[in-house]
């Protein structure tokens, strides 16, 4: 430290102290004066320090003091002394300074929102002063909470001897899913090259290199409309291993969770569960459901037929799904609410909403009309409804969309009746997903994760004739509610991927443009391999308690893709333009 500016940082002074003569350097959070004496916070990464100038005892750095503006920055030297009214909440709550001098290094404009953590700038406003922002104690924490994270894993894996490699920015596409970002090459005029997707290709080409133990902590890119809480550039802790299992895998990285926990929270988590995928969408709706909270989806085709009740029957005869929650304890919620949760559901996609209602005066339905009371208990028992509880049922011939608006539901009720707890952490494996999916819409078929995951051997036979049976040895990590991680075993042998390539209906000229020179490679000797990647903001904004990855990242974009500090994207001049070979057809 640099003694003329700070012998000791302002979250570090204590009753230990007293009495020394200390230098701090820092921000001015605020000055009290109350008349004849002047308290002042000085604010640093690590904390707060008070500042108490008496006017009698040194009037000139009392009326220097006054004319001190929120955020100036200063230096103050002075006696540590004992307070007379502590601050249990601040570390250093039980001292202050008596400055002998005052030196102000810079002063500075009123910030446009209050520099606390209870702050009264919205969102826009502090991603357009994020340098402001970040001076507020819980965004710098959670800053300095992803360096402890980072740390965490770096330290864990290089003592299982991975190696950190990186990974060039400007590729070829590397399909994930999503829209490449794509960068004009000044060089060669009209091509371009993809920003990574994510590193996949290449941490396997790292395999084929014999770089057994890869990681790399590394930003992917993916231009996507910009869905609730994701961001275009985004970072992960991308891991690959060669000459592994599945089993390997899990071992490894549920290690490294583990570590992660302990090491930053304290926390020492349980060994995982494991839920195979079909399971997670018949029980929670979702290939992530948040197991802070039960609330399973329970299927009731065997005792919601025989009435005269057209809308079921046809579901079931068209061999559908009818299926509910039990929300315990909401037989109390109103006309009203009930037609609040009804416009939601359909909001996901499903037709309507049935709810069968246990209280004190008995059993009551939506559907009284078609389902007499016996009938309803035989339905509440199937459902382990009790005295309070209320049904809330969806039906539907597409069983998914059942699923789909339930899961939702569930989640929505975990939430709005406080079913989650906050402390409590839910983290478990997804495994034995399907290698393709079949869009919903164009009836197309494509790769559930990625085009590289290896189906399971068992499952070779069916890839021609029955694609959709084939199982892959692909898995997530979903922590409380939150797909933290995604992997897979990968395709070695160059005879698979390319049969892989041809089901997803690549020509033979895509083939070779695209993934040529993967297929080259692994014809030298591709060895076993597999990994992961870990979403970095997305675990530490678990970790930190937010409900927003912007919260976790130093400059986030907003939900529009915008850099509202640097306002960017911006538009560039034509010159520039004309040297990468790029006419505007804006028209
Ligand atoms: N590349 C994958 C992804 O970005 C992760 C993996 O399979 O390792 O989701």
């Amino acid at each position: 430290m640099n003694t003329n500016y700070r012998t000791h940082t302002c979250g570090e002074l204590t009753l230990q102290h007293i009495h020394q003569t200390v230098t701090i350097s820092g921000w001015v959070q605020g000055t009290r004066d109350i008349g004849y004496i002047l308290f002042m916070d000085v604010r640093d990464r690590y904390g707060i320090t008070q500042v108490s100038i008496k006017s009698q005892e040194n009037p000139e750095l009392y009326e220097e003091a006054k004319r001190l503006g929120r955020e100036f920055v200063i230096s103050v030297t002075g006696k540590v002394a004992e307070r007379e009214s502590k601050n249990p909440k601040l570390t250093t709550g039980d001292i202050e300074i008596i400055p002998q001098s005052l030196t102000i290094m810079n002063p500075a404009k009123l910030p446009p929102f209050l520099i606390e953590d209870e702050t009264d700038g919205n969102e826009e406003l502090r991603m357009k002063y994020r340098y402001l922002d970040i001076r507020r104690p819980k965004m710098a924490n959670n800053l300095i909470l992803r360096s402890k994270v980072t740390k965490a894993v770096r330290e864990y894996l290089d003592n299982l001897n991975f190696c950190e490699i990186e990974t060039p920015f400007f590729i070829k596409s590397t399909p994930e899913g999503a829209r490449d970002f794509l960068v004009p090459s000044r060089l060669n005029p009209g091509t371009f090259y993809a920003l990574p997707q994510s590193p996949q290709i290449l941490k396997q080409l790292l395999m084929v290199a014999g770089m057994d133990r890869y990681y790399q902590i590394v930003k992917c890119f993916r231009d996507e409309d910009f869905r609730g809480d994701r961001q275009p550039e985004f970072t992960q802790i991308d891991c690959e291993m060669a000459f592994v299992s599945q089993e390997d895998i899990f071992r490894t990285f549920e290690g490294m969770t583990k570590h992660v926990f302990k090491t930053v929270a304290g926390v020492e988590l349980p060994d995982f569960q494991r839920l195979p995928y079909l399971d997670s969408l018949r029980l929670y709706g979702s290939d992530k459901p948040d197991l802070r909270f039960d609330c399973p989806i329970i299927e009731l085709n065997e005792v919601m037929g025989g009435t005269e009740f057209g809308v079921f029957n046809s579901v079931l005869a068209e061999e559908g799904l009818i299926a509910c929650l039990n929300a315990v304890g909401c037989a109390k919620y109103t006309r009203k609410e009930i037609d609040k949760l009804t416009e939601m559901v359909k909001g996901w996609g499903a037709t309507g909403l049935v709810w069968v209602r246990y209280n004190e005066e008995g059993i009551k339905s939506s559907v009284d009309k078609f389902y007499n009371e016996d009938q309803l208990r035989a339905i509440c028992e199937k459902a382990g409804a009790k005295k309070g509880d209320m049904l809330l049922i969806v039906a539907d011939k597409l069983k998914g969309k059942v699923r789909k608006a339930l899961g939702n539901l569930r989640l929505h009720l975990g939430k709005t009746e406080n079913w989650i707890d906050p402390k409590k952490w839910s983290v478990f494996w997804v495994v034995d997903f399907p290698l393709f999916e079949r869009d919903e819409e164009s009836g197309e078929l494509t790769f559930a994760h990625h085009p590289f995951c290896s189906p399971n051997a068992e499952d070779l036979q069916f890839l021609d004739s029955e694609p959709e049976r084939v199982y892959a040895q692909t898995y997530d990590l979903v922590m409380n509610g939150s797909e933290i991680l995604s992997g897979s075993i990968r395709i070695h042998q160059k005879e698979v991927q390319d049969k892989i390539f041809d089901i997803l209906g690549l020509t033979e000229e895509e083939k070779q443009s695209k993934f040529g020179f993967m297929l080259g490679a692994f014809e030298y000797g591709a060895p076993p391999h597999g990994g992961c990647a870990f979403g970095l903001d997305r675990w530490v904004m678990l970790l930190a308690g937010e409900s927003s990855i912007r919260d976790v990242i130093a400059f986030p974009k907003t939900a529009g893709g915008r850099d509202l500090m640097m306002d960017a994207p911006s538009v560039v001049p034509n010159k520039s333009l004309k040297e990468l070979s790029i006419k505007l057809d804006l028209l």
